[in-house]
């Protein structure tokens, strides 16, 4: 499967054929999924072709890598088990003692493994304001900051935070920028080539699509120590991903260009037509100018600004759950980014310490008819009213 990656093509034409690698044993032309966890050694007890075990190497994985180091423009991806199997293995690299400068507003989940595990094996956290370059720059510790994590545009927000300008912030103070890039994808923005040293995805949201696989991704822009030592950290806590799952994650990205134009060009309209709503008293989506991440967001974001946005319903939290009770087409679920479009109370899911207002659902825009979709959102609006 030794096939380079051709850079003059476009990524959306190398997602669409998997970089066009066939099937060496057959020429087929989808590629198989490879089960086997071991590999035999030869009579002189040699591997063959580098591979012993499947927790390490499985050519299944080897595409779908090659793939996503060449979407993010970077020198190597991992796949993990799970988004979060992949955002820890960033934190783990680090030592006990070293300082992590986060945001305040981020995926929950790593948000409570912060505060909940990391802190308790020893790092030092300060989270701060979404979005706030200044108060990155404010946190840093000379000497013990080892990794300023960035979420952009961030949930459930959606708050836009300047890469280059964390970049070098991070940078100055030796220290790494790793970007959660999971609402933003790589056909939206690409944040090696604005100075991240890690991008991370929740491979479970767009990357995949169709809201059927679990799945973490790691691209690196450099294959360096600390990009061996997660190499190796993933071998040994185990978070890999199956077989299955890496091919199901290659098959969906066949068509993550199509998806991610198409609901960020919805999202924008839904967007647009809702900030004049009575009923809804602020949309947050950073496509909109009156968004405080607009202007970063512009230069940053290529093609759109994505399929998130979140609403805030006039009424309070029962007007909320009022609309989110009579919508017909969007689906009272969690999770992101999939074909489906989705709609959730996030003061719900989170209980009583979310941040979040209580009148705010979230809106994940899928790849239905946008006039299907403005047609259900105005129709629970009325019934709720
Ligand atoms: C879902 C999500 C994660 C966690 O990914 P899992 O695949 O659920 O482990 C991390 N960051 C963001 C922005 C997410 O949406």
């Amino acid at each position: 499967m030794a096939n380079n990656v051709d850079k003059s093509r476009k990524p959306s034409t190398l997602a669409a054929q998997a970089l066009g690698w066939l099937d060496p044993s057959t020429n087929g032309v989808a590629p198989p999924i490879h089960t086997s966890t071991n590999y035999a050694r030869d009579e002189n007890y040699e591997k063959v072709g580098d591979r012993g075990y499947t927790r390490d190497e499985n050519p299944t994985y080897e595409q779908v890598e090659a793939l996503l180091a060449a979407l993010e423009d970077g020198a190597d991806a991992m796949v993990f088990g799970s988004g979060m199997a992949a955002a820890t293995t960033v934190m783990l690299s680090l030592a006990p003692g070293d300082h992590v400068v986060a945001p305040s507003v981020m995926y929950f989940g790593l948000r409570n493994w912060l505060v909940n595990i990391g802190r308790h094996w020893g790092l030092q956290v300060d989270f701060v304001a979404p979005g706030d370059t200044a108060a990155i720059a404010a946190a840093i510790r000379p000497g013990e900051t080892k990794l300023v994590w960035v979420e952009t545009p961030c949930n459930p927000t959606w708050d836009v935070t300047d890469i280059e300008e964390a970049a070098r912030i991070a940078h100055d103070a030796g220290a790494m920028l790793a970007v959660d890039s999971t609402v933003a994808t790589p056909v939206l923005s690409r944040p090696l080539a604005h100075g991240a040293d890690i991008v991370m995805h929740s491979g479970t949201k767009y990357l995949n699509g169709h809201g059927d696989v679990l799945a973490g991704v790691l691209v690196t822009a450099r294959e360096d120590e600390r990009w061996e030592r997660m190499n190796y950290l993933r071998f040994e806590n185990g978070g890999m991903l199956g077989p299955f799952e890496a091919w199901l994650l290659m098959r969906g990205l066949r068509t993550l260009y199509l998806r991610v134009e198409r609901a960020s060009a919805s999202a924008l309209r839904i967007a647009e037509h809702l900030a004049r709503h009575p009923g809804v008293i602020e949309v947050l989506y950073p496509g909109l100018p009156t968004h405080a991440g607009h202007a970063v967001a512009s230069r940053q974001m290529d093609g759109g600004f994505g399929g998130m946005m979140s609403i805030r319903v006039k009424g309070g939290a029962a007007a909320a759950l009022d609309v989110a009770r009579h919508v017909k087409l969007f689906v009272r679920a969690t999770s992101l980014g999939g074909v489906e479009s989705l709609i959730e109370h996030r003061a719900t899911v989170e209980g009583d310490d979310s941040p979040f207002p209580d009148d705010l659902l979230r809106l994940s825009v899928g790849i239905e008819d946008t006039d299907d979709l403005i047609a259900d959102l105005e129709q629970a609006l009325a019934a709720s009213a």
